[in-house]
């Protein structure tokens, strides 16, 4: 079997994927065992494949600090948002299980350090707020008052929802390399992609050699579109309307954090790891309500020096279909009033559907709509 050379491809963060997958140690039981959020589980997974390199378990006082205050590490790699675990008390030994909400062992940790951490200076620094009704301040507020530190050895890996879609980086790269591909954007969504969407990853797309549409399957909230559905939409949607050499559909399985711009930037981090070159940041990138302005998650990218992150954003405004141009557009390329674009509310639209109405093929494809509408129904 030939290996195909991944080196053409951007490097992961830090110069090298990060592997904490290991043996189940012999000790395990004897182990004292700290209890996972589905959160935390997540993140022990994405430490484990590589996602979150260089991170090779959960963050010291160090560099959660600089984290916090300046969206760096102590080494000084960007990184914008704390991977950590919290903990109601340091543990006694050296080393500990770490396990699921269902009691499964995932892994172990070496125990560096626990340390206590302000939660209203991390969610006003991370989140731009304190207030509990954003979903993210309120699973900080809610969550046991010690972070505990140290690198883990991850042998037990969740069953994924949707193993045909499950890739870690490693694969990622793999496919992008046995591709051909060098320049690949990576688009992230959360909801179901319509025209909007469509157009801005296949405009990113026209300028690199492939596009990774990444979908979170992760933890989002009780209201956001449940995952089958989104991933009956992608599917759905990729068959009939683009090439399928040039676009790779696989699940990325954070859970969200709704910190809108520093988000932004983590997620951009993370498709790094997964070889993109090119990351697509929209309107509100993982907002949520109205904390964040429109565009802060694009804006927050002056804040690093060119360069310094390497994954290289590309922004868009808001797209929509100009009924005078003809064509998809956005406020940056058409000149056409509101009157001529076609524009439907999140609200309007979950109405129609829910009435198994097909909105206007300008807003999204009907084998889309038409996936939602029998959602709707059940
Ligand atoms: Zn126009």
């Amino acid at each position: 079997m030939s290996v195909v050379s991944t080196d053409r491809l951007i490097a992961p963060h830090g110069g090298s994927l990060v592997d904490r997958t290991g043996e189940r140690p012999e000790e395990l039981e004897s182990l004292e065992a700290v209890v996972l959020t589905s959160r935390e589980a997540s993140d022990l997974d994405m430490i484990a494949s590589g996602a979150l390199s260089p991170l090779e378990g959960f963050m010291g006082r160090a560099d959660y600090e600089r984290v916090v205050e300046d969206m760096h590490l102590v080494s000084g790699l960007p990184w914008a948002l704390p991977v950590c675990l919290a903990v109601d008390s340091a543990p006694v030994g050296d080393v500990v299980a770490l396990v699921d909400e269902g009691g499964r062992a995932l892994a172990t940790l070496e125990v560096e350090e626990t340390y206590s951490y302000d939660r209203e200076r991390e969610a006003e620094l991370c989140f731009r707020t304190t207030d509990v009704a954003h979903p993210g301040v309120a699973r900080l507020f809610a969550q046991k008052p010690l972070y505990l530190a140290g690198r883990v050895t991850v042998f037990e890996r969740p069953e994924p929802d949707f193993p045909e879609l499950a890739r870690d980086p490693a694969e990622t790269r793999r496919i992008f390399a046995e591709r051909g591909w060098k320049r690949v954007v990576g688009f992230q969504t959360r909801n179901p992609i319509h025209r909007a969407h469509e157009y801005l990853t296949k405009v990113a797309l026209e300028t690199v050699d492939g596009l990774l549409v990444h979908p979170l399957v992760g933890e989002t909230k009780s209201d956001d579109v449940p995952v089958d559905v989104r991933v009956d939409c992608y599917r759905t949607l990729l068959s009939g309307y683009y090439p399928e050499d040039r676009v790779l559909l696989s699940a990325f399985p954070a859970a969200m954090r709704y910190a809108g711009p520093r988000e932004a930037i983590w997620h951009a981090i993370c498709r790094k790891n997964y070889g993109c070159s090119h990351f697509i940041v929209g309107r509100d990138h993982a907002g949520v309500g109205d904390y964040y302005g429109t565009y802060d998650a694009q804006l927050i990218f002056d804040e690093f020096v060119p360069h310094e992150l390497d994954v290289e954003p590309m922004f868009f405004e808001h797209t929509f279909w100009c009924n005078v141009c003809g064509s998809m557009a956005s406020t940056k390329s058409c000149p056409h009033g509101p009157e001529d674009r076609v524009f439907l509310s999140g609200t309007k639209v979950r109405a129609m559907l829910g009435e198994g109405d097909v909105p206007p093929v300008e807003f999204t494809r009907p084998e889309v709509a038409r996936v939602l509408i029998d959602a709707y129904r059940q």
